[in-house]
């Protein structure tokens, strides 16, 4: 089984155990998704406290590298023209380059936002 991610915002186990902080979700061996509690991930595969934390900390970082993975062509693009054209900022409104300027920042900015929505970090206590 692999802990894809936790979410609090749904409080509800898949065993019906309701008014939790929040919910694991969890990919079986048999690829099913499962929506569960701490002590029904740990009941369920036999995981003792540290493996679970374990588990967590491998998501954590699954999820940092398809973040960093997710983002490096919009920084790279922004990067590399920043570099090229140093002169060349948000205020330089004069600037030819100004528009292409805005556009790179702006795809950067509409990327990191899509990144928080869909490869959020996966969030523990
Ligand atoms: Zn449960």
């Amino acid at each position: 089984m692999k802990i894809l991610g936790y979410t609090d915002s749904e409080n509800t186990c898949d065993c019906g155990k309701q008014g939790l902080k929040g919910v694991y979700i969890v990919e079986t061996n048999q690829g099913e998704t499962l929506r569960l509690g701490s002590s029904c991930v740990k009941k369920n595969w036999d995981l003792t406290q540290k493996e679970f934390r374990g588990k967590i900390n491998e998501a954590k970082e699954q999820r940092i590298k398809e973040r960093i993975i997710f983002i490096k062509p919009f920084n790279d693009n922004f990067t590399n023209f920043q570099r090229q054209n140093p002169n060349v900022s948000k205020y330089t409104i004069d600037s030819p380059l100004h528009s292409n300027f805005m556009e790179l920042f702006t795809t950067l900015k509409e990327a990191r936002i899509k990144m928080n929505i869909e490869l959020p970090f996966i969030v523990t206590k």
